[in-house]
């Protein structure tokens, strides 16, 4: 039986999709490739509404794009500002620390966000000059208040990443009118094609300031390198996996074909639809109410809903999900409601949900969950 993957990432892939995976392997510097992704490279663009900027597409993954990011960005006499809420913004001072980067790493409590307020406190008071923050943590389920972090920067002239890997493409990034220099991601998550690729959208800023960094601690990772090849997709760097930008190109394409602002507003109803159907069935949820996502939910158990046992039944009913990071092992489960996900799947989910907690001996009002996420997915 084939099983709903409510990860938070991968998440399903659409037939339409897999079957571009599945189609022959081209060369990889013929006109077939060249097509596939050129057409990537515009959607990306136009997803982030970037309008002179380059975008990358790289084979590997979203920890390749965090380091892309970082590398060509801050060199050695800058001072990096990481904005952690959890456990993707700590990887990120990690990789400035494996390369000796000077940085900063103002947390969050779990489940919260950083304050723009504090974020400015802190650029002043360590002076930093580039800054990075996690759109939506993967742990924590909290959403960073990325525009705002953007306005407040840019008065200041500093550069500014944003880690879209659980957001671009789902939620809204403006990186041209909020003023972001970096937007990195991974094609697995809203973008619903399979985990490979790495994805950077550089500004026309952080172009320059590669450049004027001269040499950096890469080599793959070296944005420059990769530069003729985004620009004429049929020069060689390093074997591009042609079959996966293949079918992110062919996700780009059912996302045009949707509607960017159509698939924000879906996103928007899902994240809804999840979290009142899971609340009706006595489930809470780990993250501030101020800062909840709509791409990912960290949900509390009720009382008495032991965590393994749980997520082992809800895969034998057909949907798996994952179990919590860190600090909120055994208290959570974590559920991704990203990508091409429908409305009837998230009211599937649920009802295995419901069955779930029925095999588990747990007393819950039988509908009113479906009924308290239909009414949210018809808002
Ligand atoms: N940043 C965030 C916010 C993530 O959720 C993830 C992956 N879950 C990563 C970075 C790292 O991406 P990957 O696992 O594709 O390397």
């Amino acid at each position: 039986m084939e099983k709903l993957l409510l990860i938070p990432g991968p998440s399903p892939v659409v037939p339409r999709i897999l079957a571009a995976l599945a189609a022959p392997t081209v060369s990889h510097v013929g006109p077939d490739h060249v097509a596939d992704l050129r057409s990537a490279l515009d959607d990306l663009k136009r997803f982030v509404y970037c309008r002179d900027g380059q975008p990358f597409l790289v084979a590997g993954a979203g920890t390749l794009a965090m380091e892309i990011a970082v590398l060509n960005t801050v060199g050695p006499d800058d001072r990096l500002l990481v904005l952690s809420q959890g456990f993707f913004g700590d990887r990120m001072a990690e990789i400035a620390a494996s390369f000796d980067l000077a940085h900063d790493v103002l947390r969050s409590p779990w489940g919260q966000v950083v304050p723009p307020e504090e974020m400015l406190r802190a650029v002043a008071e360590k002076g930093s000059t580039v800054v990075a923050c996690t759109h939506v943590d993967t742990g924590t389920g909290a959403c960073a208040p990325v525009r705002a972090y953007a306005e407040a920067l840019r008065s200041r002239g500093l550069l500014f990443i944003v880690d879209g890997v659980c957001a671009t493409g789902g939620l809204e990034e403006r990186m041209d009118d909020w003023g972001i220099d970096v937007i990195l991601s991974a094609a697995q998550k809203c973008f619903g094609a399979p985990p490979g690729l790495a994805l950077d959208v550089f500004s026309v800023r952080a172009l320059e300031k590669r450049r004027r960094l001269g040499r950096v601690p890469a080599y793959y990772s070296d944005i420059l390198r990769w530069l003729p090849i985004m620009q004429d997709p049929a020069r060689y760097f390093s074997t591009p996996c042609v079959n996966e930008m293949r079918a992110f190109a062919e996700a780009c394409r059912i996302m045009r074909e949707e509607g960017l602002e159509a698939r924000f507003v879906r996103q928007a109803r899902l994240g809804a639809a999840v979290r009142a159907g899971l609340r009706a069935l006595g489930f809470g949820l780990f993250t501030d109410e101020t800062c909840l996502a709509d791409t990912l939910s960290v949900v509390l158990y009720p009382e008495g809903v032991p965590d393994v046992p749980f997520r082992t039944l809800l895969s034998e009913n057909g949907v798996v999900v994952a179990g919590g990071l860190g600090p909120t092992a055994g208290r959570v489960f974590r559920m991704g409601h990203m990508g091409n996900l429908s409305g009837a799947e998230v009211l599937e989910a649920l009802e295995a949900v419901e069955t779930t907690l029925r095999g588990l001996g747990h007393p819950f009002e039988a509908g009113l969950s479906r009924t308290a996420a239909a009414a949210a997915l018809a808002r």
